[in-house]
């Protein structure tokens, strides 16, 4: 149920404009392109994008793409398109606020220079382990670095130099000039630049030095006008440095009197899968999944192909709410998601995923099926809460296709489908009434022999027939590959291994099943992209790859009701 009451950062931002703090409300979204988008993502894009509509001015939303592009090792072009192709399709809109952390080095380089002159910065020779061995610990105050006396001069010579190329990787650093026994271990002078010989996708070989996160982001942040910037709340101790260089560039006048404001929230995680980059990556690297789009994958490529709607993900960001407790969500919140917008649009149809045939004979009245295959034609509404969906024909011919376990030989009293000698209600036609069990020679039933009673209100044995079952004409029915996918994992927190073994140790051995399924004909022309609901068993989408003209295939977006943990 929709909450009335507003989260703390709606809270926040009010507070803020009502104190004449901000003028508007400026939002971005800074992926860091080493990967694809997943769920987790989708929740930080909802919340900004969400936040700069509901405070939009007349001229619209201000909200930013900012590709976060410090770390070219691991950065490539194909995550910088994806991206931009996910966010489009979630439905936020940068417009022509595309940005890149980049763009900025320049900037960033001169203002470090000032930092420089106005005392604030230093070159460090101490390597990247020396530097985490002398920070200290939460109790112990750190050891200042011998090279953090040296002049001004000696600053700006060393630092050009490096800029120059003249220092190999890791050699030099630059380090923000703060307090090495700060209680806050950020504090104790940070990395600003570290230097790396490595191509950037963007600038080339123009820079072999880079700028680290916290001395890019906020001042990105500054540049673009942000004026919420909203992050995880593992950056909630960063807010200290990412306050004390936007204090340091205020103080020399290079930024102006408005400035950014950082706010942290729980990040989103989810039962039953992983959403670390570099654990979705060694799963596509390791070939345990297909790729970044396999239809398993927490990634929103892999939520697309597996039927997700942006509507559903956008209702599930919505429904989880936005908090600063961390916490696991359950995956069945994100599948009630999609079901409910499915439930709304999916059009209905027949198909039968493990197949038994079922012959009518006859009547039951005793007279003679038409002499022609097909026994009548049935019209069945494609959804039967929006009639203006339309409708289809099916037809009845004598053979069908049932699903195996609609048929029971030795059934219970409360087994409504079919067992010999019953009746079931085949949707949209009449009823079947079972007089004959065909076995083969290992005693497997393969095939039922019924006679057909249009009339489904008539009493068989005295009794109305409850059950319903669905089905498909043999003569003109569709085969079609349909994949059935389960969770990734096979526990409820992949990360949590017993000793000696990694999250992969709990990969579901079984999470996906494919079969060949018979479909109503209909079915032949369904088009790539498209949602069904095969009508007692779930929801489908004609899966956009490996899908032919005439040959649909289909991924099991999901199931009807919960059937997890079964
Ligand atoms: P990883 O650590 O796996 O590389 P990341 O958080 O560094 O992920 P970014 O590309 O830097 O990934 O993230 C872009 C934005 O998305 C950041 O603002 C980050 O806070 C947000 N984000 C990432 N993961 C989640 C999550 N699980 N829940 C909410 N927001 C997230
Ligand atoms: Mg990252
Ligand atoms: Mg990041």
């Amino acid at each position: 149920t929709p909450t009335a009451s507003r989260h703390f950062i709606q809270q926040q931002i009010d507070a803020d404009l009502a104190a004449g703090r901000v003028k508007h409300v400026h939002t971005r979204f800074p992926p860091e392109p080493n990967g694809y988008l997943h769920i987790g993502h989708a929740k930080s894009i909802c919340l900004n994008f969400g936040l700069a509509k509901e405070y939009a001015g007349p001229e619209g939303p201000r909200f930013n793409l900012r590709f976060d592009d410090t770390n070219p090792a691991r950065e490539e072009q194909e995550y910088v398109d994806a991206i931009m192709d996910d966010v489009r399709w979630l439905g936020a809109d940068w417009e022509s606020r595309l940005y890149h952390a980049s763009d900025y080095f320049e900037t960033h380089y001169g203002w470090a220079v000032e930092l420089i002159k106005a005392g604030h910065a230093y070159v460090c020779d101490q390597t990247a382990e020396q530097v985490r061995e002398t920070r200290g610990t939460l109790t112990e105050a750190g050891t200042p670095s011998p090279y953090r006396g040296r002049s001004v001069e000696e600053n700006l010579d060393l630092f050009k130099r490096m800029r120059g190329g003249e220092f190999a990787d890791g050699a030099k650093t630059l380090r923000a000039k703060i307090d090495m026994s700060a209680a806050n271990v950020n504090l104790r002078d940070p990395v600003m630049y570290r230097i790396k010989h490595t191509s950037h996708q963007r600038t080339g070989d123009a820079w072999c030095l880079y700028p680290a996160y916290d001395w890019a982001h906020g001042q990105g942040d500054a540049m673009e006008g942000i004026t919420h910037s909203i992050c995880t709340l593992e950056f909630e101790n960063h807010r200290p440095l990412y306050d004390w260089y936007l204090d340091r560039l205020q103080a020399l006048k290079l930024l102006p009197g408005e400035r950014p404001r950082q706010i942290e929230f729980a990040r989103l995680n989810l039962t039953y899968t992983v959403m670390s980059k570099r654990k979705l990556l060694q799963l596509v690297q390791e070939k345990h999944v297909a790729g970044w789009d396999d239809p398993r994958m927490p990634t929103l490529r892999g939520l697309r192909r597996r039927g997700y709607t942006a509507e559903s993900i956008r209702a599930f960001c919505e429904r989880i709410g936005v908090t600063k407790q961390n916490s696991t969500i359950d995956m069945l919140w994100l599948e009630d998601a999609v079901r409910d917008h499915l439930n709304e649009t999916a059009p209905r149809r027949m198909a039968v995923l493990r197949p038994l045939k079922l012959v009518l004979t006859g009547y039951a009245d005793g007279s003679a099926l038409p002499p022609s295959d097909s026994v009548k034609v049935c019209k069945l509404d494609n959804h039967p809460q929006h009639p203006e969906l339309g409708s289809r024909s099916v037809p009845l011919t004598r053979e069908l296709w049932i699903e195996q376990d609609d048929f029971m030989e030795d059934a219970p009293k409360q087994f409504f489908r079919l067992k010999p000698g019953g009746a079931v209600r085949l949707r949209g036609a009449g009823m079947a009434i079972c007089q004959e069990v065909i076995k083969d020679a290992t005693g497997e039933v393969v095939e039922l022999r019924c006679v057909f009673d249009p009339d489904t209100t008539a009493l068989v044995e005295g009794k109305k027939v409850k059950g319903t079952i669905h089905w498909v004409p043999v003569e003109g029915s569709v085969e079609a590959e349909v994949r059935l996918y389960d969770h990734l994992f096979g526990v409820e927190e992949p990360d949590r291994a017993p000793e000696g073994e990694t999250f992969l140790h709990n990969l579901n051995k079984h999470s996906l099943e494919r079969l060949t399924a018979k479909l109503e004909p209909d079915l032949a022309t369904a088009c790539a992209g498209e949602s069904y609901q095969f009508e007692r068993i779930g929801y489908f989408f004609v899966d956009p790859i490996d899908s032919r003209a005439g040959a649909p295939c289909f991924n099991r977006t999901v199931t009807l009701r919960d059937t997890w943990g079964k």
